[in-house]
């Protein structure tokens, strides 16, 4: 039954990854334990035909475990051939300067952030309730260092019913407007199918540093979402922030899931390697017809090796005046100050396509 499903798929939906590289007698020589587990991992690319992976990691050792099968799935979505190896280099250099580019840009909403998860827990889409609140309590014990950490500070909001820093529906809806919490996760048909926004809204929440800079969200799609966000011009000083601040985070105890492949582990197999987006909020209005067609840059963005997204975050549309997110697509394969080198090439490059444009 899945596998005429799959293979149906397969014929309608070719871009779908899950089903162009699922291999029934692959399937058929894994324990039944295993193939429940598969089974269980791709559901969501089933469910929903058009989903360009189609599958998500349950457990921290996933990628090892069903190896030759998502080996091929990787691969294709980021482009890889030969040798993969996942280096780590954050030394992004101070020539990412935006005013370089144009000054004009000396006041951009700069971010980034990566997805971590712990070992000790199962993946988002695996976890049981109590799993979920067990490792926001874990959070909060290391917030609570931070918190107490003069260069840190600030405080944890919570969206779980009863607990201590819970937050109202209003001050929740205040800090998405703000760019700084998830959206409710709920209605994402991806991300429900795949039980990754199960238990909604139990052991999901933000911490958020004194100096409103230092973000890290627990319980969205990966354990922690962890970001550096601030205005300005100089790039790597969002890359320093970050780095420094994961360090900290480390030394209270946390162990982050890593593979000795695919670098940092996360649900999405198109977020492994560094597991990192960095992402400028610039205005296109040229490109963008003043926010009212991104289709066109889009297609445009994807030679540049960019993704664009909506001001609201993925699946939403240009803000005022065609201000957009540009973010470099490549995840894997690629260091962290590469991507931060990759966004400001793609910032100029659009840049100086937009003067070009005609309006
Ligand atoms: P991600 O998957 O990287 O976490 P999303 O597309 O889901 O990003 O967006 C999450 C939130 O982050 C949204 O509110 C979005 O507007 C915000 N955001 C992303 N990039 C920036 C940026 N450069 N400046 C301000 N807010 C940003
Ligand atoms: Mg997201």
């Amino acid at each position: 039954m899945l596998i005429e499903q799959i293979a149906e798929i397969r014929r309608n939906h070719p871009d779908n990854l899950m089903a162009r590289y699922f291999d029934a007698a692959y399937f058929k020589s894994l324990s039944a334990a295993d193939q429940e587990r598969l089974s269980r991992m791709i559901l969501t690319g089933i469910r929903n035909p058009d989903s360009i992976m189609g599958a998500y990691a349950l457990y921290p050792d996933d990628y090892e475990r069903f190896q030759p099968y998502l080996d091929l799935m990787i691969r294709d979505y980021h482009n890889i051939q030969g040798d993969l190896q996942q280096r780590t280099d954050w030394d992004c250099g101070d020539e990412v300067d935006l005013t370089r580019i144009d000054a004009s840009l000396a006041d951009c909403s700069m971010r980034v952030r990566v997805g971590r998860n712990l070992n000790n827990f199962p993946l988002p889409g695996a976890m049981s309730k109590t799993d979920r609140v067990s490792l926001e309590n874990q959070m909060v014990k290391a917030f609570a260092k931070l918190i107490e950490n003069p260069a840190f500070g600030g405080h944890y909001s919570s969206l779980t019913p009863g607990a201590a820093q819970q937050i109202s529906q209003q001050e929740y809806q205040q800090l998405v407007a703000d760019h700084k919490m998830f959206k409710d996760m709920s209605d994402d048909p991806y991300l429900s199918v795949a039980r990754i926004s199960a238990d909604w809204p139990y052991g999901r929440g933000m911490y958020e540093s004194a100096d409103g800079q230092f973000i890290v969200w627990v319980g969205e799609e990966d354990h922690l979402r962890i970001m550096a966000m601030k205005r300005g011009a100089l790039l790597n000083e969002i890359f320093v922030r970050l780095n420094e601040s994961l360090g900290m985070l480390e030394r209270q105890g946390l162990n982050f899931a890593r593979s000795a492949t695919y670098g940092y582990v996360t649900s999405c197999p198109t977020n492994l390697g560094t597991g990192m987006r960095a992402s400028l909020h610039l205005a296109l209005p040229k490109m963008t017809q003043n926010g009212r067609d991104l289709a066109a840059l889009k297609a445009l963005v994807k030679n540049l090796g960019l993704s664009v997204r909506g001001v609201g975050g993925e699946h939403t549309s240009a803000g005022a005046g065609g201000l957009v997110d540009i973010s470099p697509r490549a995840r894997l394969q690629v260091t962290e100050a590469e991507i931060c080198q990759q966004l400001y090439a793609g910032v100029k490059a659009l840049w100086e396509k937009e003067q070009q444009a005609l309006s």
